[in-house]
């Protein structure tokens, strides 16, 4: 290809990455006012297809209605973008990152105007903590910062300041030697990794902590549980303690980033036998079987990037 430059989708049109400028003075820049969204598309026997995409899309204009911002386009049109992006950029497998943000409407903490503008980028990206640590899990501490208080800053929200929470947690956490750090909600029981939410499974039962336990409630939970229920599971949305946590059989942490990972250790102390469970397993398994399009996908799920 002679322009390997990336394709990105900015303000309704597919440019090149570096023609996709943005001012000093956008205000998400200053202010942490934007919302966004990773979204995977994987190679299927039908093609590359978008999981979950009208799902994702959704969620990101529900975080910018949470803040009162408008994005000027309709949901279809960032679907297509979504599409759009992963085809110019010639990808089978990608990590899409559609972003929505508050831009140049001059310095002033109430924006001037609520209108986003808007991108879609595509990219390869592997699994966020590492393609081995698929097998072989990975080892995570609780994190000395709590997770955001509900009244605070509402985690629902897929919001870039959410994320300065989040990078104090995992930052922490590798500073410590672990793979990633887990937080804690304002009343003290499991919240969430800093970008992955968490199942425990204890004597056959599966566990997850409730929206109200300051998580964002994420689509690969939510695609997780539907597996689980269908296998025959019973899925519980509870709170949990932290040494509930402790005397897990199985935990196993989840994003569209991270996919599914097995927690083999929380704070040095093995979860169960340490290695990844079998419930983790079928599951982890399942959800890649349906995500490559290996599997009946029952809940069409699956967006293919090009009509077949
Ligand atoms: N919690 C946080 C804080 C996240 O950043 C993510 C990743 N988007 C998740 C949970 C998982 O959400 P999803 O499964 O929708 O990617």
């Amino acid at each position: 290809m002679a322009n390997t430059e990336q394709q990105v989708w900015f303000n309704g049109k597919m440019v090149p990455e570096s023609q996709a400028k943005v001012s000093i003075f956008t205000h998400a820049l200053h202010y942490g006012s934007s919302v966004f969204e990773g979204i995977r598309a994987y190679d299927t026997p039908k093609g590359p297809a978008i999981f979950r995409l009208k799902e994702h899309v959704q969620r990101l204009f529900d975080s910018a209605k949470i803040y009162g911002w408008s994005i000027p386009y309709s949901k279809q049109e960032i679907e297509q973008a979504c599409k759009d992006a992963v085809l110019a950029n010639g990808l089978t497998n990608a990590y899409l990152r559609p972003l929505a943000y508050i831009g140049n409407v001059g310095l002033g903490l109430t924006p001037k105007s609520t209108v986003c503008d808007a991108l879609v980028a595509a990219m390869n990206w592997g699994s966020y903590l590492g393609d081995e640590s698929l097998e072989k899990g990975v080892d995570v501490c609780v994190s000395s910062w709590n997770r955001l208080a509900p009244n605070t800053i509402p985690t629902g929200a897929k919001a870039g300041g959410n994320y300065l929470s989040s990078q104090l947690i995992s930052s922490e956490a590798k500073r410590h030697g672990y793979d990633e750090g887990i937080a804690l909600d304002v009343n003290g029981t499991i919240s969430e990794g800093a970008g992955e939410n968490l199942f425990f499974v204890k004597n056959g039962v599966i566990y997850t902590p409730p929206t109200t336990a300051c998580i964002l409630p994420g689509l690969t939970r939510d695609t997780l549980m539907v597996l689980a229920r269908d296998f025959g599971y019973e899925v519980r949305e509870e709170s949990i303690a932290r040494e509930a946590m402790y005397l897990a059989d199985e935990m196993f942490m989840c994003g569209t980033a991270a996919e599914v990972v097995p927690v083999r250790s929380v704070d040095r102390i093995d979860i169960g036998t340490g290695k990844r469970g079998p419930i983790t397993e079928q599951l982890q398994t399942a959800y890649f079987a349906l995500i490559k399009g290996q599997s009946e996908d029952k809940w069409g799920w699956l967006d293919y990037v090009a009509d077949p």
